[in-house]
């Protein structure tokens, strides 16, 4: 054993939008641990200790090497109580008895089968949880009176819950973009969500569209849908207009941090010739009807954004949501701004702060440039 005094502690800055955090990292196995605890946590209503397991789960994934003894964690930041009596646990046992005990709990995987329809959130899960429904079989059986959204969800369950390949995210772009070209040629789309931090895999798509032309991209959107729809590329999709203007954000009222650009929530039907690889052989496997039928069920985001906001869109939507947390509380509590996905507002000068790319927010929070690969926190 290495005695405590030989121990380097490691370093790491507290909030996670200063650090560079990539795919991969040497704690993988406590990292892992906390993020369960972390989604038990959201999937409970408990966003404060989720927050609390996701931030202790940035700073381990930021360490240079795996943790071997606990000293080395001495003087990190946001690591509470109780993540670190998970973290001794693994390391003096291999394993955290409340990780494990959380896995396997009837409550956890109830709560991650419900929420795993589309359309479902932790609320509703509780409830049904509550009326002794746990399964998609008894949710079915129980005559739960579900929306348009979860209806879809139950009826595409199992391909929505296959991760959706790189592959298949720019399959989707070549459809939305062709889309796009087909009804405003001047727009642009760009990939954004997980994809564009690097990810492989995702549990859905996200695109952010603009045009150059400020106001040109009003009426984007129903376009875009309409001419999906009728090529019958979608399977579900729910269009929330723009309402920034009515929800003005002047002084006095802060962005929130839920943004109010126009949006389509929507699940595509992918073709296997789409995607030009075909239908990937291990969702074959899971599902058989996906040989017959030569198509998957993809969520896919869409969001459009006048050009004047689009370098806010674009980092706000780029995630990881945790960073995006991060920015904001750095922004509140260091710089006396709020962030959001359509501005930065200087609280102490009373005024807006322009931005027209990614680099100037960050000059303007007075943060080192962090690109897109290194923001998975
Ligand atoms: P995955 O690969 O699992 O899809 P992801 O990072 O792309 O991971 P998403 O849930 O698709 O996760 O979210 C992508 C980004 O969009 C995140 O940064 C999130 O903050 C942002 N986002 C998602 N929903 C909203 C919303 N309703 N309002 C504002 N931003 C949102
Ligand atoms: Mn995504
Ligand atoms: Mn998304």
């Amino acid at each position: 054993a290495v005695s405590d005094s030989e121990v380097t502690p490691f370093s790491v800055p507290s909030y996670a939008c200063q650090r560079r955090s990539t795919l991969e990292n040497y704690n993988a196995v406590l990292t892992d641990a906390l993020s369960l605890l972390a989604e038990n946590a959201e999937l409970s209503d408990e966003d404060g200790r989720g927050v609390a397991f996701r931030r202790a789960a940035a700073v381990l994934k930021a360490l240079p090497s795996a943790v071997t003894n606990m000293s080395q964690l001495t003087g990190l930041p946001c690591l509470g109580g109780h993540s670190l009596r998970v973290i001794k646990d693994i390391l003096e046992n291999g394993a955290s008895s409340e990780v494990e005990s959380t896995k396997e709990s009837e409550r956890f995987k109830a709560l991650k089968v419900l929420t795993g329809i589309f359309g479902v959130g932790s609320k509703t899960a509780d409830r049904w949880i509550r009326e002794g429904i746990h399964n998609l079989q008894q949710l079915r059986d129980s005559g739960q009176t579900l929306n348009r959204a979860q209806q879809a969800g139950l009826e595409h369950y199992d391909h929505i819950k296959q991760p959706v390949s790189l592959a298949e995210a720019e399959a989707i772009r070549g459809i939305v973009g062709r889309a796009v070209a087909s009804v405003s040629p001047e727009s642009q789309i760009v990939l954004t969500g997980g994809f564009r931090r690097g990810k492989l895999t995702g549990h859905d798509v996200d695109f952010l569209i603009t045009h150059p032309e400020e106001g040109s991209e009003v009426g984007l959107m129903p376009k875009l849908v309409s001419w999906l729809e009728s090529r019958g590329l979608l399977l579900y999709q729910k269009t929330t207009r723009n309402s920034y203007l009515e929800c003005s954000e002047g002084p006095g009222r802060p962005p929130s941090n839920i943004d109010r650009f126009e949006r389509c929530l929507s699940i595509f039907k992918l073709s296997a010739e789409q995607t030009g690889s075909g239908v990937q052989s291990e969702e074959i496997a899971a599902s058989p009807s996906a040989a017959e039928t030569r198509w998957r069920a993809v969520r896919v985001d869409l969001v459009v954004s006048p050009i004047s906001q689009f370098a806010f869109a674009l980092l706000g939507w780029t995630g990881s949501k945790l960073f995006e947390r991060e920015l904001r509380r750095w922004a509140g509590h260091e710089k006396g701004m709020s962030l959001s996905s359509h501005a930065l507002y200087d609280n102490k000068q009373g005024r807006y702060i322009r931005a027209s790319t990614e680099e100037e927010i960050f000059v303007h929070l007075g943060l080192e440039f962090i690109p897109p690969t290194e923001r998975n926190a």
